[in-house]
C-alpha cells in the first residue's frame, strides 16, 4: 500500500501536466508472492517486481510517461534466464489455468464493479432467471466439480442431498478456516476476490434453497474479514443479498464467523459446531451433514476455492468445465507452492499436470542447484512424494494411490538437505498439538508416534521401533474418529515407504 500511495501521490502532483492520467489500483496476489511487490502497467502489461518506495519516481517519469522499459524491475524468467516484459510470457503463468483465481491480482477486491466489470454476478443472474434450481444442481454435477477442501465430494451430489430433504431452515456455509501450514490458497481467494466466494454461495443458497449462510474464516486472517465483510456489504447494497434479490423473490442473508484458531475446525462437523458456538470439536459422520447439519438442519458446506469456481461453471457451462482436468478430477486446482522452490507462490494448473511440470516448469526448481528429494502435498496429514513419482500426474486418485492426498492445495517442496525423518516429526509434532482430544486412538497414538520419532532424531531409536510405527499407524488410521486423526500418519507411512534408508541411517548413527 505504500507504493500505491507514493505513486498516486506523484500522479495526483503532476496535475494536468499529464494528458492521459493513469488509473491506480491495488489489487490481491497475483500468484508470485516472493516477486512482490509487483506493479502490472496496462494496457502496455508491463511487469514490474520487487518494487520499492525509492522506485517510485522513476516508474512515473519514465515507464508513466515516456513508456520506457525499467530493465531491472523485470521478472527474471529462472526457467529460461531471460528477463520478461509481460508476466504471461514467464513460464511461471505461461503453463496456469486460472478459473479459480481468473480475478486475483486484476480487481480492486474492494470494489464491486470492478468485479462486476469482469463479468461478475452474470452467473447468479443466470441462475436466479434462466434456470430453476435442479437445472443449476445437474449443472454442476455435469461438470464434475469435486469438493477443493480435501475429499473431493462431488459439489453437484453433495447439493442434490441437500435439495431433496423437505426440512428448513437450510444453510450454506464456505470453509474458509485453512489451518494447514504452508497453504494460504484461499486466503488469497478471500482477500483477492471475495466476490467470487459471494456470487458462488448465493447460487448454491438457491439452488438447495438455503437462506441463510455463513463464513467461517480463520482469525489469523484479518485482510480477508475485512474483504469479505465489504464484499458482503457491498452485495447488499447493489441487491444480491437480502430480501427478493434482484426482484426474483429468492431471500438470502450471509454473515463471517471467525474461527478460534483451532485446526481440527477446519473439518466439517467441528466446523459447524463452533459455529453454534459449542467447542469445536468433530462428531460421528453417521448421518451426512446435508441432511442433519448446522442446528440440525440440512447444510451444504463447501470450501473457499469450490465456492469460487461455481460461478464460473454456471456461466460458461457444465461441457466447458469439464473438458479441462482428468477423467475422474474435473477442471483446476489452486496450489500454494512453497519450500525448496525457485518460484514459491500461488498457482492454479489444471488437473493431471504432473509434479514435475509444476516444481520445475511452474516453480522453476531447486534453488542453489541443490537436488529435490520430496514433495509433501495435502497439508501436514499429506504425504511426502519421492523423485521416482514426480511423473505422478496430480488429481485426487493418483496422490491416493501414492499414500498421499490432494488436501486442500498445500505443496511443500524439499531438497535432499532435509531430513525425512525430521519432516514426519515436524508434521506429527504439529497434528499431535492440533488433536482436539476426543478419541484416544488419535489422542494418544499421534502422541506415542511422536515419541518414537523422537527417539529416532536423537539417536535413541531401535530398529524395531519402524515396525511399531507401522502398527501404530494402523490403528491410529482405522480407528480415529475424524479425518484429522485418520489422516494424520500419512507422512509417517510415506517417509518409512519411500525413506526407509533414512530412519536406519539415524538408528545405526547412535552405534
Ligand atoms: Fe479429535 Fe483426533 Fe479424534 Fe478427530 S481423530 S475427534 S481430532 S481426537
Amino acid at each position: 500500500y505504500e507504493i500505491y500511495r507514493e505513486l498516486k501521490k506523484r500522479v495526483e502532483a503532476a496535475g494536468e501536466d499529464i494528458s492521459v492520467k493513469p488509473v491506480l489500483k491495488t489489487t490481491g496476489c497475483n500468484g508470485l508472492c516472493e516477486k512482490g511487490p509487483v506493479i502490472t502497467i496496462l494496457p502496455e502489461d508491463i511487469f514490474y517486481c520487487k518494487v520499492k518506495i525509492s522506485d517510485v519516481d522513476e516508474i512515473f517519469e519514465k515507464t508513466l510517461l515516456k513508456g520506457e522499459i525499467i530493465e531491472r524491475l523485470l521478472y527474471l524468467d529462472i526457467k529460461t534466464g531471460k528477463k520478461v516484459k509481460s508476466h504471461k510470457e514467464s513460464e511461471f503463468f505461461k503453463r496456469q489455468k486460472k478459473i479459480a483465481l481468473r480475478n486475483i491480482g486484476q480487481i480492486d477486491p474492494a470494489n464491486i464493479e470492478d468485479y462486476i466489470q469482469r463479468g461478475g454476478y452474470r452467473a447468479l443472474k443466470k441462475a436466479l432467471f434462466e434456470m430453476s434450481p435442479d437445472e443449476i444442481i445437474n449443472e454442476v454435477e455435469k461438470s464434475g466439480l469435486r469438493g477443493r477442501g480435501g475429499a473431493g465430494f462431488p459439489t453437484g451430489y453433495k447439493w442434490k442431498q441437500a435439495k431433496k430433504i423437505n426440512s428448513f431452515p437450510k444453510y450454506v456455509i464456505c470453509n474458509g478456516d485453512e489451518g494447514d501450514p504452508g497453504a494460504f490458497m484461499d486466503r488469497s481467494v478471500m482477500e483477492g476476490d471475495p466476490h467470487s466466494i459471494i456470487e458462488g454461495m448465493i447460487i448454491g443458497a438457491y439452488a438447495v434453497g438455503a437462506q441463510k449462510g455463513f463464513v467461517y474464516i480463520r482469525d489469523e486472517y484479518a485482510l480477508a474479514v475485512k474483504n469479505v465483510s465489504r464484499a458482503i456489504k457491498d452485495a447488499y447494497g447493489r441487491g444480491f443479498l437480502g430480501e427478493n434479490i434482484l426482484g426474483s423473490g429468492f431471500n438470502l442473508d450471509i454473515e463471517i464467523v471467525r474461527g478460534g484458531g483451532a485446526f481440527v475446525c477446519g473439518e466439517s462437523t467441528a466446523l459447524m459446531a463452533s459455529i453454534e458456538g459449542r467447542v469445536g470439536e468433530p462428531r460421528v459422520k453417521y448421518i451426512r451433514s446435508t441432511e442433519k447439519g448446522l442446528w440440525g438442519q440440512p447444510t451444504v458446506l463447501n470450501n473457499v476455492e469450490t465456492w469460487a469456481n461455481v460461478p464460473v461453471i454456471v456461466d460458461r457451462g457444465a461441457k466447458w468445465f469439464s473438458s479441462i482436468g482428468t477423467e475422474k478430477s474435473k477442471g483446476t486446482k489452486v496450489f500454494s507452492l512453497v519450500g525448496k522452490v525457485n518460484n514459491t507462490g500461488l498457482i492454479e494448473v489444471p488437473m493431471g499436470v504432473t509434479l514435475r511440470e509444476i516444481i520445475f516448469d511452474i516453480g522453476g526448481g531447486i534453488p542453489g542447484g541443490k537436488k529435490f528429494k520430496a514433495v509433501q502435498t495435502g497439508g501436514p496429514s499429506g504425504g511426502c512424494i519421492p523423485e521416482s513419482l514426480l511423473d505422478l500426474p496430480v488429481d485426487f486418485d493418483s496422490l491416493d494411490k501414492a499414500g498421499s492426498m490432494m488436501g486442500s492445495g498445500g505443496m511443500i517442496v524439499m531438497d535432499e538437505s532435509n531430513c525425512m525423518v525430521e519432516v514426519a516429526r515436524y508434521y506429527l509434532k504439529f497434528l499431535s498439538e492440533e488433536s482436539c482430544g476426543k478419541c484416544t486412538p488419535c489422542r494418544e497414538g499421534i502422541r506415542r508416534m511422536l515419541e518414537i520419532l523422537e527417539d529416532i532424531c536423537a539417536g535413541k531409536g531401535r530398529e524395531e521401533d519402524i515396525k511399531l510405527l507401522l502398527e501404530l499407524a494402523e490403528t491410529v488410521r482405522e480407528a480415529s474418529l475424524c479425518g484429522l486423526g485418520k489422516t494424520a500418519p500419512n507422512p509417517v507411512l510415506t517417509t518409512i515407504k519411500y525413506f526407509k534408508d533414512e530412519y536406519l541411517a539415524h538408528i545405526k548413527e547412535k552405534r
